[in-house]
C-alpha cells in the first residue's frame, strides 16, 4: 500500500499474525502460475514461523463463479460434486509441493449467510444499491477512498454505474480506465441451473469479490496483518475487497495492514495463456520426468517482486542444484555420523537450537524483504566455506541444524527420493520394486507393468506418490 519497504509489525502481538491469502477457483487444475503464488505465500508463512511467529493463515476456495457453474454443467455433475474433486486434486499438489495446508480454508459455497449479510450492510449504509433485476450492485463513487491500493487518480476516475456498453456490469473484473460499480450479488440467471440461494433481494448467487472480504474478516477480524495473492488481483480484486470490507463496517484503513503481492511468471519470455499451450500443471512437468521438489525450487527461486521467466532448462537446473545441496549436506551428516533418514528436516525438532552457523548469511537474506534467490546464493557459499573448515561432530551438527531451519523455511526438502526400505522385505523384492521405479521414472511403461506384475506374483504391491514409492505386501 506504502510502495515501501517497512517492518512487518503485528497488529496485535499476543494474536497470531493473521494472513489471508486469494485461494483457487476450483474448476480445474492448478498451473504454475498460481502455484508460484501459493508457494511464496508458503515460504513467507514458514519464514515467520521459523522466526517463532505464531501464524494463522487462511486460504479461500473459490467453489461458486461462472466459470465453476459452467463447467459443471458441461460435464453434467452438481456444482459441489465438481469442486470438490478439483478441491481435492489441488489439495494433492499442493502436498506434492511440501506446501503447509492452511489452518483454515473456507469455501464461498459454505458462507453465503456471511456474504450476505455484509451485502446487507453495505446497503444500509448506503454502499451499495439493488437493481431492478434483484442484483446488488457496489456503489463506487459512494466510496471516497476507493482506488488506494491500486493508485487510481481519483480526480480522472469516471466512476460509473454501467460499464463502457451502457449496460450494469456483470463481469466480475474490469480494467482500471473502465471502472464501474460492480455485482455483489447476482440475481438467478437461467443459466445458473440449480446453482441458486435465497436473499432478502430473491435468488441468485453472490458476486465473485464479496467472499474474501466476508471471509477474511469472519476469520482474522476487522483488521489482520497481511493479504495475499498475485498482482494480478490487485486490481480490481484487492481495491474491492477493501471497498467492501471497510464500508461494510465503516472504518477506514481498517482492513490488511500489509499487501503480498506477487510478480507475474512468464513461460519462455511470454506471458501464460491457453493459446500458447504454456500453461504447465504440475502433472505435466511429472510427465517430464521432473520431482515436484525441483518445481517448487525452480518457482521459488525468483524474487517475489520480480517478474520470474520459467522454462523447462530452469527445471533441469533446479534438480541440479537439489543434489548439489543433497550432496553437500550428505557431507556434513557424514562427519556428524547421521544418517539421511536420521537426519530431521522438521522444524520443531531443531526450534530450540538458535544457531545458524554458517546458514546465518542466508537466514538474514530471506529475512530482508523475502529475498529467497539470495538465500539460496547463502546457502551454496556456507557449503563453499564449510568444504574449507576442520568440523568436529559436534560443529557439524550444529552447521545441520541451521542448514535444517533454512531449509524448512523455504520448504525445501531432501533425500525424498530415497526411501529406506524396511528391514523385513526380501532383499529380491526390494530389487524389483527398484527396477520398476526407474523404469517408471524412464517412462518405460511397458517394463514397469511387467514389473509389477512380477512384483505381484510374488505377493507384494508398490504404493506410487508424487516423489517416490513404498513396497507393501498384498
Ligand atoms: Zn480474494
Amino acid at each position: 500500500m506504502s510502495r515501501e519497504r517497512r517492518e512487518l509489525k503485528q497488529v496485535s502481538p499476543e494474536k497470531p499474525f493473521g494472513m489471508y491469502c486469494c485461494g483457487p477457483t476450483v474448476y480445474g487444475p492448478a498451473h504454475i502460475g498460481n502455484f508460484r503464488t501459493f508457494l511464496l505465500q508458503d515460504v513467507l508463512r514458514r519464514t515467520l514461523e521459523v522466526d517463532g511467529i505464531k501464524v494463522r493463515h487462511v486460504r479461500n476456495i473459490t467453489d461458486v463463479d461462472d466459470k465453476t457453474i459452467r463447467r459443471s454443467q458441461e460435464e453434467g455433475k452438481t456444482l459441489a460434486e465438481f469442486t470438490a474433486a478439483w478441491t481435492k486434486k489441488f489439495h494433492d499438489d499442493c502436498a506434492a509441493l511440501n506446501m503447509l495446508p492452511p489452518q483454515v480454508e473456507p469455501s464461498a459455497v459454505e458462507h453465503i449467510p456471511l456474504q450476505i449479510a455484509m451485502i446487507e450492510q453495505l446497503v444500509a449504509r448506503g454502499n451499495a444499491y439493488v437493481a431492478p433485476d434483484g442484483s446488488v450492485y457496489f456503489k463506487v463513487s459512494s466510496d471516497p477512498h476507493y482506488g488506494k491500493l491500486a493508485r487510481l487518480d481519483r480526480d480522472a476516475l469516471r466512476t460509473q454505474s454501467t460499464n463502457s456498453n451502457g449496460d450494469a456490469n456483470v463481469a466480475d473484473e474490469y480494467t482500471r480506465d473502465n471502472v464501474s460499480d460492480f455485482a455483489l450479488w447476482k440475481a438467478r440467471k437461467p443459466e445458473d441451473g440449480p446453482n441458486f440461494w435465497q436473499s432478502p433481494w430473491g435468488e441468485g448467487r453472490p458476486g465473485w469479490h464479496i467472499e474474501c472480504s466476508a471471509m477474511s474478516t469472519h476469520y482474522l477480524g476487522e483488521t489482520f496483518d497481511l493479504h495475499g495473492g498475485g498482482i494480478d488481483l490487485c486490481f480490481p480484486h484487492h481495491e474491492n475487497e477493501i471497498a467492501q470490507a471497510e464500508c461494510s463496517c465503516g472504518h477506514h484503513d481498517t482492513f490488511a495492514q500489509h499487501w503480498f503481492h506477487s510478480a507475474h511468471l512468464m513461460v519462455d519470455g511470454a506471458k501464460m495463456s491457453k493459446s500458447l499451450g504454456n500453461l504447465y500443471t504440475l502433472a505435466d512437468l511429472e510427465g517430464k520426468g521432473f520431482s515436484p521438489m525441483a518445481v517448487r525450487y525452480a518457482l521459488i527461486s525468483g524474487h517475489y517482486r520480480s517478474q520470474l521467466n520459467f522454462t523447462l532448462k530452469s527445471l533441469d537446473d533446479a534438480t541440479a542444484a537439489l543434489e548439489k545441496i543433497e550432496k553437500a549436506a550428505r557431507k556434513l551428516l557424514d562427519k556428524a555420523g547421521i544418517t539421511p533418514e536420521e537426519f530431521s528436516q522438521d522444524i520443531t525438532v531443531h526450534e530450540q537450537n538458535t544457531a545458524w552457523g554458517a546458514f546465518e548469511p542466508a537466514w538474514t537474506a530471506l529475512c530482508d524483504d523475502l529475498n529467497i534467490p539470495g538465500a539460496i546464493g547463502k546457502i551454496f557459499s556456507a557449503f563453499a566455506e564449510l568444504n574449507k573448515t576442520e568440523l568436529s561432530q559436534a560443529d557439524a551438527g550444529t552447521q545441520l541444524c541451521g542448514l535444517a531451519k533454512i531449509l524448512s523455511a523455504l520448504g525445501i526438502r531432501l533425500f525424498t527420493k530415497q526411501e529406506a526400505a524396511p528391514a523385513d522385505i526380501p532383499a529380491e523384492i526390494v530389487a524389483l520394486g527398484e527396477q520398476r521405479w526407474a523404469a517408471k521414472q524412464a517412462r518405460n511403461w511397458a517394463e514397469a507393468d511387467a514389473l509389477r506384475n512380477k512384483l505381484a506374483e510374488l505377493g507384494w504391491k508398490s504404493l506410487d506418490r508424487k516423489d517416490g514409492y513404498s513396497l507393501e505386501k498384498i
